[in-house]
């Protein structure tokens, strides 16, 4: 056995109800005396709740998914004009992915206080979307110092976009396992995911006012990111990646949709990974435990309706080819792509693809 591995840096704070008490001591431990905090508008109730008490000095609120880089300069100028010396976001992937803009030009250190299962609270990846390309990249400055996770913060998110979410989770953990930089640590993180999220995702979708079970699947989040960190991005995450940037599709349900269909691609060429994310479903097959989590949480099933359409397929599939890791466990050709895309596309069985 032979790896190098990195862990990230990061303080983990983990407390039903306790966001506000967290948030109070980690700003005073970072000796942070003006503070931006960024939510959207739909947080404002929440915002005044746990950041009462805080040295606030700006407040924004202009939140966008995949960070177009017009709203990162427009964030960037009002954080320096105001001076701040900390930024709290509070918020899915696109909050946190603001911070992390403004952290990657200004150096300052970011408090994540996530409210999804994204995951993005975990990692040094930025993203920017400028003209339909979203251009992502890696940057210890942009990695949050500290992440506060309360699962009561998760409670209004609806059973659909918690199933999303969590399904986007589960694909960090089921890509990192045949990753770039895969190896035994993050594989373990990847296994303890994928088990927690089955454990989990089931109870919130039949009961999304279940706080044990909002918090398994926010821990399982953190640790399916951690995986995702540090293995790298795969086939999945490559395909997903431009369908997001280039037809700003939903980035949860995007992902939701399309795990099946890169794990029906790539498993049976995995033997190792096959085996170790079917053990951690508890099934006998990895794609076989996958459809059955899928089918308990009347996942989202097709592209098609999310706004991708069968003309699409060509120029998104020559759009992926490129990105496509060379340690992919299987060749990767356009043709492969589009039929992979076609099948996601309509939403037709998986296993067609094995
Ligand atoms: P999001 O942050 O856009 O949130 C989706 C919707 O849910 C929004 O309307 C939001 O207001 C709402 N919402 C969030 N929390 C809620 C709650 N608790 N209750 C009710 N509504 C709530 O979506 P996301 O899926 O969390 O994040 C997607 C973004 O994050 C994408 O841009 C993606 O690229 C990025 N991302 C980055 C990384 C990374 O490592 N850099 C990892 C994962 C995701």
């Amino acid at each position: 056995m032979r790896f190098v591995h990195d862990s990230l840096p990061q303080r983990v704070c983990f407390g039903s109800g306790q966001a506000r008490e967290h948030l109070a001591r980690e700003v005073a431990r970072l000796g942070a005396t003006r503070v931006m905090v960024i939510a959207s508008k739909r947080d404002t109730g929440l915002v005044t709740r746990i950041t009462d008490g805080l040295p606030v000095a700006l407040r924004h609120d202009e939140v966008v998914m995949h960070v177009p880089v017009e709203v990162a300069e427009r964030a960037r100028a009002v954080a320096a004009a105001a001076a701040v010396d900390a930024v709290i976001s509070i918020g899915g992937g696109s909050t946190t992915g603001l911070a992390k803009a403004i952290a990657m030009t200004a150096g300052l250190p970011v408090i994540a206080v996530p409210t999804t299962y994204a995951g993005s609270e975990a990692t040094a990846v930025w993203g920017l979307t400028e003209g339909g390309t979203k251009t992502t990249g890696t940057d210890p400055k942009v990695l949050p110092k500290v992440i506060v996770y309360d699962a009561e913060l998760t409670l209004s998110l609806p059973a659909d976009l918690s199933v999303a979410s969590g399904l986007n989770a589960l694909a960090h953990s089921v890509d990192a396992m045949w990753a770039p930089n895969a190896d035994p640590i993050n594989a373990a993180f990847a296994a303890e995911g994928i088990r927690a999220l089955a454990a989990g995702l089931p109870r919130v979708a039949a009961n999304p006012a279940d706080l044990g079970g909002r918090e398994e699947v926010l821990y399982a989040s953190y640790v399916s990111a951690v995986a995702f960190a540090s293995a790298g991005s795969a086939l999945h995450h490559k395909i997903c990646h431009v369908l997001g940037g280039k037809y700003n599709l939903p980035h949860a349900q995007t992902h939701a949709t399309v795990l099946p269909y890169v794990l029906a691609f790539n498993g049976p060429a995995a033997a190792g990974a096959e085996g170790r994310i079917a053990a951690s479903f508890g099934s006998g097959s990895a794609l076989g435990g996958l459809q059955q989590l899928r089918a308990t949480l009347d996942a989202p099933r097709s592209l098609a309706d999310y706004g991708f359409a069968a003309s699409d397929i060509p120029a998104a599939a020559a759009a992926i080819l490129p990105s496509v890791p060379p340690s992919n466990p299987r060749p990767v050709t356009v043709e492969d792509l589009e039929t992979l895309l076609r099948a996601a596309c309509s939403g037709t069985d998986p296993a067609t693809l094995s």
